[in-house]
């Protein structure tokens, strides 16, 4: 038994740090559109020079470039996926039912982490990340113990996305509500949300989604 899953949410709900964890915890295969677009652009490919100026402003990219990458990845199986920042839109939600339908796999759940917008404005502007593993750090809740230096593989490559200001916030939180935001009423009438309550500390957050999912030995057992 595998297990497919949404995280949605708006930006700095937390929806990254939870995929790393249950990619650590459960063996799923995280899909963040949002880390294909940022290597589509660092590797210079013509598609990452188109989308680069949108990201930055901080609006949606087409959706025919988004559910490109992710019909792209969806070969990858594993114990299932967790779709990080995707679907973003109607038309992204719908193609990806017909994905999903088209490849045998099923939805589990999507689970809506919920935070209050002045949260979002602190917890963005102070994100930091290291370019080597993925840590995520804060300015003022969880900076680096030695500054400038990885507290988990020791890199110095510490990198703040060029989006995560405040005037590009602004906009990625409109877009959030403008056209992600319908998606809650989607997957609530298809009987799928979850919410959770994304400000609580990380592990109860985790914890949260945990009590959604199948509990991991009716995967390893296949019940
Ligand atoms: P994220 O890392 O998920 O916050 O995404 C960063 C940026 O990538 C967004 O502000 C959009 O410009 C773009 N992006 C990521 N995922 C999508 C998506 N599913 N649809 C449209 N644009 C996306």
């Amino acid at each position: 038994m595998t297990i497919n899953i949404i995280l949605l949410g708006p930006p700095g709900a937390g929806k990254g740090t939870q995929a790393r964890k249950l990619v650590d915890d459960r063996g799923l295969v995280q899909l963040s559109t949002g880390d294909m677009l940022r290597a589509a652009r660092s590797s210079g490919t013509e598609m990452g020079k188109r989308v680069a100026e949108v990201m930055d402003r901080g609006q949606l990219v087409t959706d025919e470039i988004v559910i490109g990458l992710i019909r792209e990845k969806l070969s990858e199986g594993g114990n299932g996926f967790i779709f990080d920042g995707f679907p973003r839109t109607l038309a992204q939600a719908d193609a990806l039912g017909h994905l999903l339908d088209e490849t045998g796999m099923v939805l589990d759940a999507v689970i809506e982490m919920q935070v209050d917008d002045q949260a979002l404005v602190r917890r963005i502007t102070g994100r930091y990340t290291c370019g080597n593993c993925g840590e995520v750090y804060h300015d003022d809740t969880k900076p680096t113990r030695r500054a400038g230096v990885c507290d988990v593989c020791g890199s110095t490559d510490l990198r703040r996305r060029a989006d995560d200001n405040e005037d590009s916030l602004k906009t990625r939180l409109l877009e959030y509500y403008k056209k992600t935001s319908p998606l809650i009423g989607y997957y609530y009438a298809k009987g799928k949300l979850a919410p959770v309550d994304g400000l609580a500390e990380m592990d109860q957050v985790a914890a949260q989604i945990e009590g959604v999912l199948p509990v991991s030995s009716e995967i390893a057992t296949g019940t």
